[in-house]
C-alpha cells in the first residue's frame, strides 16, 4: 500500500507552497487508495511558533485535505510529532556510530566558525574537516565520560549517490561535495535529516513528495538509508512556486499573500484554491480547467508534474474563485457571506435581516467574498450624504429631477399587489419613460442615486428589489427633501 506524508514544520501559518505539496500528497494517496499522513517536524526549537500547529491543521481541513494518520488521529505509527519521538532518534544515531557510519564530534562552535571563514576566504566549499574522526575510541570514551558536549555526524562515504526522482529524472551527486552532516545536536535533538529519514522509514512511507528546495538534501538522506540498511522510498520533488517576476514565492514580500489563512479571510473558496493549486505544476490530459477535488483524485498523476517553476497568477486564482462563486447555491453563498455582512452591519450599527436578495444580485459580480465591502455601501448605510449635485443628472435640471422622484414615489405607493421582483419593477418604471416626458436618464438616474447615495452602483431595479418597498419609499422621500 502506498503511504505518503505531508511534514510541515510549525513555524508559521500554512504556506501556499506547502498547501500545494499537501494537496499533491493527498491526491496521490487517494488516487492510489493509499494513506495520507501528517507528521509535524518540530525539532528546530528555535523556529517554533506557538499556535502554528493548530493553524496549519486548520488550513488543511479548510482545504478539505483530510488525513488518515496525524497528530490528532491515533495511528499505529505514532506519535506523529517529532518532539515526542526524541529517544528514537537518539537510539538510531548511536546505532550508526556503532556501525561506523557516524561519529562523535566535540568541536566547539568557535572552531567551526574559524574553519568556515578560512574555507570561504580560500573559496573552498564549507565543510567539516573531520578533525574528530582522528580521535581514538579511547579518546572518545574519555571525553564522553567527562560529560563533554558532542554532536553526532554522518561519515559520508566516498563515491557517488545516484537516484531517479519521479519528477526530475536521474540525479547524480559526487559524495565529495557532501558535508559530514550533523545528525544529532548537542542538546539531544535530531537534525531535520536524521528525524526525517528515521520517521519516513518507521512510518513506512513509500513516496516522498515534497518541494524542490529539499532536492539537495536527498543524497544525504539516501546515504542515511544506506547506512541503516533500509530500503529508501521513491522521491518526487515538486517545482518551485514562482511569483510573476519569476522569483520564488517567499514569505510575505511586497504584499504577496502567501498564507492560506489570508485567502480564507478574504473570501476565496477552498474549492477554488485547491483547483488552482492542483494546476500549479501539474496538468491534466486534456485542456479542462475546472476540477473538483474528487475529479482531481481521478486525474492526478505524478507523471504530469512539470520540472520547471510554476507561476502563481493571482488573476487566474481570482478567475477560478469567481467561477466557483457562480456555481454555489444561493443558500450556500448567503451563508458564506453572513460573517462579511455581519462585519459590515456592525460598522453601521445596522441590524441585518434577510440578505438573500442582496446575495442574489451580488452572485454574478463577486470575485472574492470580501468584494461585498465595495458593492454594498448603499445597503449598509443608514444616512446618506445626498446632495442636489449628484441627484440631478448631467443633462437634467432641478424641476425634472424633482418630478422624477415624485413620480417614482407615487409609483411605489400605488404598486399594489404586483410582484416585488427585478423584472416586474423594471416594467413598471419603463412605462414612465416616454418621449416628451422623461428620458431614461432623467428618470432613473435620480431614483438610483436616491436609493444608493452613489454615482455608481448596481442596476436601480436590483437595488430597489433588495431594499424592499418601504425602504425605497423612505429614501425617495429623503431625496425629495434634499431638493426642496
Ligand atoms: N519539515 C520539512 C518542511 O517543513 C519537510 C520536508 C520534507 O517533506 O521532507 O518542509
Amino acid at each position: 500500500m502506498f503511504r505518503v506524508r505531508f511534514a510541515p514544520s510549525p513555524t508559521g501559518e500554512l504556506h501556499i507552497g506547502g498547501a500545494r505539496t499537501a494537496l499533491y500528497n493527498y491526491l496521490f494517496a487517494r488516487k492510489n487508495k493509499g494513506k495520507f499522513i501528517i507528521r509535524i517536524e518540530d525539532t528546530d526549537q528555535e523556529r517554533f511558533v506557538p499556535g502554528s500547529l493548530d493553524r496549519i491543521l486548520q488550513g488543511l481541513k479548510w482545504l478539505g485535505l483530510e488525513w488518515d494518520e496525524g497528530p490528532d488521529i491515533k495511528g499505529e505509527f505514532g506519535p506523529y510529532i517529532q518532539s515526542e519521538r526524541l529517544e528514537l532518534y537518539q537510539k538510531y544515531a548511536h546505532e550508526l556510530v556503532d556501525k561506523g557510519s557516524a561519529y562523535y564530534c566535540f568541536c566547539e562552535l568557535s572552531r567551526l566558525e574559524i574553519l568556515r571563514e578560512l574555507q570561504q576566504s580560500q573559496k573552498q566549499p564549507t565543510k567539516y574537516d573531520r578533525e574528530c574522526l582522528k580521535l581514538t575510541p579511547d579518546n572518545v570514551k574519555e571525553r564522553l565520560a567527562r560529560g563533554e558536549k558532542f554532536v553526532i555526524r554522518l561519515k559520508v562515504p566516498e563515491g557517488k549517490t545516484i537516484f531517479t526522482d519521479k519528477v526530475r529524472g536521474e540525479v547524480c551527486v559526487d559524495n565529495s561535495n557532501l558535508d559530514d552532516q550533523v545528525l544529532l545536536k548537542s542538546d539531544g535533538f535530531p537534525t531535520y535529516h536524521l528525524a526525517n529519514v528515521v520517521d519516513d522509514h518507521l512510518m513506512q512511507i513509500t513516496h516522498v513528495i515534497r518541494g524542490e528546495e529539499w532536492l539537495p538534501s536527498t543524497p544525504k538522506h539516501l546515504l542515511l538509508y544506506e547506512a541503516f540498511g533500509w530500503q529508501p522510498p521513491e522521491f518526487a520533488h515538486l517545482p518551485n512556486v514562482l511569483n510573476d517576476k519569476r522569483a520564488k514565492l517567499s514569505k510575505r514580500k511586497d504584499g504577496e499573500a502567501v498564507w492560506v489563512q489570508t485567502y480564507e479571510r478574504d473570501g476565496f473558496l477552498p474549492e477554488a484554491l485547491t483547483n488552482f493549486l492542483a494546476l500549479l505544476g501539474w496538468h491534466p490530459q486534456d485542456d479542462r480547467e475546472i476540477f473538483s477535488l474528487e475529479e482531481l483524485v481521478k486525474e492526478f498523476d505524478l507523471d504530469r508534474v512539470q520540472k520547471g517553476g510554476a507561476i502563481f497568477s493571482m488573476q487566474k486564482l481570482r478567475w477560478f474563485n469567481a467561477e466557483y462563486i457562480k456555481k454555489l447555491t444561493l443558500v450556500k453563498l448567503d451563508n458564506l457571506l453572513k460573517p462579511f455582512y455581519k462585519a459590515l452591519a456592525q460598522t453601521t450599527g445596522q441590524k441585518i435581516g434577510t440578505t438573500r436578495a442582496l446575495t442574489q444580485i451580488l452572485q454574478s459580480r463577486l470575485i472574492i467574498l470580501k468584494d461585498i465591502n465595495e458593492f454594498t455601501h448603499w445597503y449598509f448605510v443608514s444616512d446618506f450624504k445626498l446632495t442636489a449635485d449628484i441627484l440631478i443628472p448631467k443633462a437634467g435640471n432641478l424641476a425634472k429631477t424633482k418630478s422624477a422622484l415624485q413620480l417614482a414615489y407615487e409609483l411605489l405607493i400605488d404598486y399594489g399587489d404586483k410582484k416585488w421582483e427585478v423584472e416586474e419593477l423594471r416594467n413598471a418604471f419603463e412605462v414612465l419613460v416616454r418621449p416628451g416626458t422623461f428620458t431614461r436618464g432623467e428618470l432613473l438616474w435620480p431614483v438610483r442615486v436616491a436609493l444608493t447615495g452613489e454615482r455608481q452602483s448596481p442596476d436601480v431595479f436590483e437595488v430597489a428589489f433588495v431594499l424592499g418597498r418601504e425602504e425605497c419609499l423612505k429614501r425617495l422621500l429623503d431625496a425629495q427633501k434634499v431638493l426642496a
